[in-house]
């Protein structure tokens, strides 16, 4: 397969990451060896890899349609960010191209349901009666409402609609 670097998507990665460290990345591998989910998947979950391809600015490398595995894998449990010699903010990167990710429509149909559900309605999961006979049952106060509409203006300031192209009701 023939990879063909992407300077637009190179120049999104470098120049947003802090302080440029980036560009001191040796390829020690030392990120991959202290990734658990690297460890549980045989490598098939790859940071320094995804480091690889910011820098050379090879999408293919980082995003992967065929596979969405390669950034959504990472748990950011910074260990990596942790152990890298270079103080290298992994996550950091990993962040940003999740975020490409949703914007072209790759990401994991799991993913993008869940922050539609926090969106519409403040939380991951929302409150269904099941759950509150069941608290009731073992002499739980009702689940405490949360401002949906401080959160939704919130969400909307970091451009999460927009990223997930969700249409407001009334606006459909
Ligand atoms: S640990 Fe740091 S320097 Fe080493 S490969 Fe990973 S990102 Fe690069
Ligand atoms: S933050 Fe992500 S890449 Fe780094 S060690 Fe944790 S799961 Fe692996």
């Amino acid at each position: 397969m023939t990879f063909v670097p992407n300077v637009e998507f190179k120049k999104k990665l470098l120049d947003v990451h802090l302080e440029d460290k980036i560009k001191y990345c040796y390829q020690c591998d030392r990120c991959t060896s202290v990734c658990p989910v690297a460890e549980a998947t045989n490598n098939r979950y790859n940071p320094r890899t995804i480091i690889m391809g910011a820098m050379l600015g090879l999408p293919q490398l980082v995003l992967g349609a065929e596979d969405n595995f390669k950034i959504w894998g990472c748990q950011v449990c910074d260990t990596c960010d942790e152990k890298c010699p270079n103080d290298i903010e992994l996550t950091e990167i990993f962040n940003l191209v999740k975020n490409i990710s949703v914007q072209q429509g790759t990401a994991p149909e799991y993913y993008t349901m869940q922050a539609k559900t926090i969106l519409e309605n403040g939380k991951a999961i929302p409150s269904q009666s099941a759950i509150e006979r069941r608290r009731k049952k073992y002499g739980l106060p009702p689940v405490p409402k949360c401002n949906v509409d401080e959160i939704q203006n919130i969400l909307k300031q970091t451009e999460l609609d927009k990223k997930l192209k969700y249409k407001w009701v009334e606006e459909q």
